[in-house]
């Protein structure tokens, strides 16, 4: 074990929390992780003792306020080596591509133009390119995946053209897990022109990122899925792109002075940060990223094989499992998908939850990309820094201990999985 996860888990008094007489097995990470004592301590620091509007006052707290809030954005601009003038507050990963979308696509697409993303995609980086594609008459055209869930490159190349103005693809699938070749997308796509997004979601929390050496023209990512507060998010672009584009949102603080008949622009990044931004979220996303510095992503990245890794050993000897995506743990970030045969995915989380573990199941925002795979849903556990080996074959324990009775539970309504 590359860090010491039993002193990791101390710092997360939920872990402690029972959920139907058991100690709870928190395996929901890609929906939502959970946030260190350091992570809450320091949003409680600033409201009870710094609080106050940044940029706005010359008394001293909002000075210290201000002082705080920069520090803390710089601090998680280094965290993808970048910097503060290229990073863009969000509400989370969603916000940041609708950005792109309204703030760059409306104003630079037109009719016969085209986007290309995946059928891989959360709908999040589907839905606002079919808007932009409707707003502007646009056209969009999916890459297909492999029968293993990775993404077919021979299909990208067929779909990129001298037409193409906007590739959007994930770095990480929050269903399969795949991690997608960002090299191959970017060099494809910068040979036409097209401009690259990479939803890193799934991404930033789990794999050392450099913008610098992706290449991508935007990256968009979540604070709560990195042990952040939510309600804030990231969008990095290239400074020459966000230099050229004009806010999405307008109003205070995005301009250095307004003339009835003019408006003066601010510097980036205040350009884009419209009203009073979440100053408590960029301190609490700050110190989750110190968290993770701490523990060193390569012993983040190193955890998540280990425990998919584990994971796929032991349902490959349940022949009632089916995992969806590649097999192969270095190609994928830390969640597993899978259905028993025969059950619904709602009915096996249901039965898990009753053993005080927590998964997803539904379609995971990527109904697209279940149906592309002939299913309805799936189960989802989805890893992260605090948890377990032994956590896993408990799971693993109980999901063989479900099979063992789904003749019943498959005829039970959802709501009254009991496998006891
Ligand atoms: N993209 C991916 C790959 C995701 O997994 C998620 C969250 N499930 C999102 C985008 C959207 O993130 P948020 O809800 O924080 O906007």
């Amino acid at each position: 074990m590359i860090y010491d996860v039993n002193s990791i888990r101390e710092d997360f008094p939920i872990l402690k929390r029972k959920i139907h007489g058991r100690e709870l097995v928190y395996f929901d990470n890609a929906a939502t992780t959970q946030r260190p004592k350091q992570v809450v301590e320091a949003i409680a620091k600033f409201y009870l003792y710094y609080n106050a509007n940044v940029h706005r006052g010359f008394h001293t707290l909002s000075q210290e306020a201000s002082q705080l809030f920069e520090e803390s954005y710089e601090e998680i601009a280094k965290f993808i080596n970048g910097n503060m003038e290229e990073t863009i507050l969000t509400i989370n990963t969603t916000d940041a591509i609708n950005i792109v979308a309204y703030g760059w696509g409306l104003r630079n697409l037109k009719k016969g133009d085209e986007i290309v993303t995946t059928v891989m995609e959360h709908h999040s980086n589907m839905l606002p390119w079919r808007e932009l594609a409707e707003l502007t008459g646009a056209k969009i055209k999916y890459v297909d995946i492999t029968e293993d869930g990775e993404l077919n490159y021979k299909d990208l190349e067929s779909k990129i053209t001298e037409r193409t103005k906007i590739v959007a693809f994930t770095l990480a699938s929050n269903v399969v897990g795949t991690i997608n070749d960002y090299k191959k997308i970017v060099n494809l796509a910068h040979s036409v022109e097209a401009i690259v997004i990479a939803d890193g979601a799934q991404y930033v929390p789990h794999v050392e990122t450099d913008v610098k050496k992706m290449d991508v023209d935007f990256l968009a990512f979540s604070g709560h899925k990195m042990l952040g507060p939510t309600g804030i998010g990231i969008l990095w672009g290239k400074k020459e792109i966000l230099e050229e584009m004009k806010p999405f949102r307008v109003g205070g603080d995005t301009i250095k002075d307004v003339t009835l008949d003019n408006v003066v622009w601010h510097d980036l990044p205040w350009r884009f940060d419209a009203g009073t931004p979440h100053i408590a979220g960029v301190i609490g996303l700050a110190e989750a990223v110190r968290y993770l510095k701490k523990i060193g992503m390569d012993g983040v990245r190193a955890h998540d094989i280990e425990l998919v890794k584990h994971t796929i050993k032991l349902m490959k000897e349940i022949d009632d499992i089916e995992i969806l995506g590649p097999l192969d743990p270095e190609k994928r970030t830390g969640l597993v998908a899978f259905n028993i045969k025969g059950l619904h995915h709602h009915i096996v989380a249901k039965a898990l939850d009753m053993y005080g573990i927590a998964v997803r199941s539904g379609g995971h925002c990527a109904h697209p990309l279940h149906y592309r795979l002939n299913y309805q849903g799936s189960v989802r556990a989805s890893y992260y820094i605090y948890n377990t080996k032994e956590e896993v074959d408990y799971f693993v324990e109980k999901l063989q201990k479900i099979i063992s009775v789904k003749e019943r539970l498959a005829t039970e309504p959802v709501e009254n999985v009991c496998t006891g």
